[in-house]
């Protein structure tokens, strides 16, 4: 048996005290395999996010085990936890979280100077990110030039440029019209078939989920259901 990716245990995640608190998350179980393409679904206020910050190293439980290809995130330090999250993890989020005044392709190459990869290198994976999300002959647009799907995929290219195991996008239509939407799917859902890239999406719309391989929905910081989507993942 291969070891999964993202395994947790017994993971909760609380907030506040005494009569203020809140269980973000109550002692949930996942494990996602590399290459599938999950989506996380359920009401506001459930968990999603909560979880997704989890696994993306941007928060920690309060109690249970995260372990990413068996290794326990926990007892990991800073330095390797920002290690991780720079070398496997890549995040999408709603509201595109672009560079103003700040052209396409310096987005694109910002992870990249973060790892201290030179300038050369580093303009060749960007232009080669923005080819991938279809956006060639856009490098020097600057986010207010380009419409809400392109500074999505933009966003989507900065997350791909370092080659991540994983791709964590919490809510990334919920900024697009339904057209918008459904390409910015169809990209994330080729991407991980292409590229064997593991995907997480969190999303309101059935519609957008069913373009995952896995369904899990959450409940009041529970799991409530998962299951296979209807389409062929
Ligand atoms: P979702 O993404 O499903 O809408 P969240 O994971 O953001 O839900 O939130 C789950 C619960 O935890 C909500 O009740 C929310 O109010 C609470 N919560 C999230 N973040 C914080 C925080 N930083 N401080 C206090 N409560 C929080
Ligand atoms: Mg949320």
């Amino acid at each position: 048996m291969t070891t999964p990716l993202i395994q947790l245990h017994g993971v909760s995640k609380y907030y506040g005290s005494g009569d203020a608190l809140v269980k973000a998350l109550d002692q949930i179980d996942l494990r996602i395999d590399e290459g599938e393409l999950v989506a996380v679904m359920g009401q506001s206020g459930s968990g999603k996010s909560t979880c997704m910050n989890i696994v993306g190293c941007l928060d920690k439980p309060t109690s249970g085990q995260y372990l990413f290809r068996g290794v326990d995130v926990g007892a990991l330090d800073l330095k390797q936890t920002a290690l991780l999250r720079r070398y496997y993890l890549g995040f999408v989020f709603q509201g595109f979280n672009l560079l103003a005044r700040t052209s396409a392709i310096e987005n694109v190459e910002l992870p990249l100077v973060y790892r201290r990869v030179g300038a050369r290198e580093r303009r060749e994976k960007a232009m080669e990110a923005l080819n991938l999300v279809g956006l060639s002959g856009r490098e020097n647009h600057q986010p207010n030039q380009l419409s809400g799907g392109q500074q999505q995929r933009v966003a989507i290219a900065r997350a791909l440029v370092s080659s991540p195991s994983v791709v964590l996008a919490d809510e990334p239509t919920g900024n697009l019209d339904s057209a918008r939407s459904h390409e910015v799917m169809a990209l994330l859902a080729k991407l991980s078939q292409d590229r064997k890239i593991t995907v997480l999406v969190i999303t309101h719309e059935p519609e957008m989920a069913e373009y995952c391989s896995r369904i899990i929905e959450f409940r009041d910081g529970h799991v409530m259901s998962e299951r296979r989507s209807s389409l062929p993942g």
